[in-house]
């Protein structure tokens, strides 16, 4: 043992994650295109699902396939523990955004100064580096497991999250089940417990066509948006104040789209926008969906000439919130801080796979290197040293897991 391993701890019972190695591994994951089909240039995750399959197979930890869409499938690699009992669940997505304006070569993996640059590098291919090295190691360690320990490999977090809707539904069916579930994003090894959810939904208003040389003989449907945006400003957005969240902060809406009229000479007959409502935990996105109903339907008896509807959520994600003091989140930062200093609990904005696992009854945490910051950018890179310290932490995590506490 080198003098750097005691000062990070390593003693009997621990593993070694090989820098080498798991930079490697990283790069071979940047290096297979994994673009969501719902962005530009979108080819599917399946050359990401043969690495991971091939991975686990030269380990020798098996694994099953979970067809989720035709040519998508999660890859779940399952290592046992000497205990009965549920297992533990590491979860990472396989999926990434698209790699329009990017300044860097998106696959080339290139490291530099401590960095490795690319698409995915930091969301989320990072995470599932250093849980994909960390199962490789604690099997070849050939140490006894307290606790079985699966590794989900899934589709599509990016845009439907239909990946983890079915790892849940199996969990929910009881063909699968866990004592706690680590979600590897990007955050900066910081233990994230609460996140927002959100709902999506368009408000169309409807008008009347007229000839625009004469605007008063129509209903002009952008102008009554016009009303229809300001009231959401002014009289809906301030009482989310109210609403704070101590770990996610409070309720926000964004107007993210709009779109409205038929020709330039034309009065418009039509308009819609995209309300994108951010939920806290506590919060039902439908009934908050059915609160923002209500209240239009009374703007709409108040306004003359006024005719909308908001239609039903296209997409709804819940938020999450999971307790600091359960065990998982207790031993989990025992395990991180043999590795990285000054890390903690934290709320964030942005949702996750975590929350739809929460739901199916597993308590969840989100947990991996890279800054969340860094994710979608121009030039995506996740520091090295990041990537051991993750990889090592939940090494040790599984190591010395109870599942009723530390
Ligand atoms: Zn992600």
């Amino acid at each position: 043992m080198t003098g750097m391993e005691k000062e990070r701890g390593l003693s009997m019972g621990q593993v070694e994650i090989d820098p080498a190695e798991i930079t490697r591994v990283l790069q071979e994951l940047v290096a297979i295109p994994s673009v969501n089909p719902a962005f530009e240039g979108g080819c599917g995750e399946a050359g990401v699902a043969e690495y991971v399959k091939r991975y686990l197979t030269e380990q020798g930890i098996p694994y099953t396939e979970q067809p989720v869409q035709p040519g998508r499938s999660n890859i779940i690699g399952m290592l046992p523990g000497t205990e009965p009992g549920p297992a533990l669940l590491l979860e990472a997505h396989m999926d990434t955004v698209q790699t329009t304006g990017m300044i860097i070569e998106p696959f080339a993996g290139t490291v530099m100064d401590g960095r490795l640059y690319g698409r995915g590098a930091c969301d989320t291919k990072g995470s599932l580096a250093a849980m994909l090295v960390a199962m490789a190691t604690l099997k070849r360690s050939g140490l006894p497991l307290p606790v079985g320990v699966h590794l989900a490999a899934v589709v599509d977090e990016e845009y439907r999250y239909t990946g983890v809707s079915r790892l849940a539904a199996a969990i929910s069916a009881g063909e699968l089940s866990y004592c706690g579930a680590v979600v590897g994003e990007p955050t900066g090894l910081h233990r994230v417990t609460a996140h927002k959810g959100c709902v999506r939904f368009y408000i169309d208003v409807h008008g009347k066509p007229g000839h625009s040389s004469e605007p008063d003989t129509g209903v002009n449907a952008i102008e009554q948006m016009a009303g229809v945006i300001r009231y959401l400003k002014e009289e809906i957005a301030p009482a989310y104040a109210l609403q704070k969240h101590p770990l996610t902060g409070a309720p926000t809406h964004c107007i993210s789209e709009i779109s409205g009229g038929a020709a330039p000479n034309t009065i418009p007959g039509s308009c819609r926008i995209t309300v994108d409502r951010r939920t806290v935990p506590g919060e039902e996105p439908l009934e908050v969906w059915q609160g923002f109903k209500e209240k239009l339907q009374e703007l709409e008896r108040h306004t003359p000439g006024l005719q909308l509807t908001v239609q039903k959520p296209f997409i709804i994600d819940y938020a999450l919130e999971t307790s600091g003091s359960h065990p998982l989140v207790r031993q989990l930062a025992a395990a991180v801080a043999q590795f990285a200093e000054g890390r903690q609990e934290y709320g964030a904005a942005y949702g996750t796979d975590a929350s739809k696992l929460a739901r199916a009854g597993v308590p969840a945490v989100v947990f991996g290197p890279g800054q969340i910051s860094l994710a979608h950018t121009e030039d995506e890179w996740v520091p090295v040293e990041e990537l051991v310290s993750a990889a090592s932490a939940l090494a040790g995590l599984v190591l010395h897991y109870r599942r009723d506490g530390m």
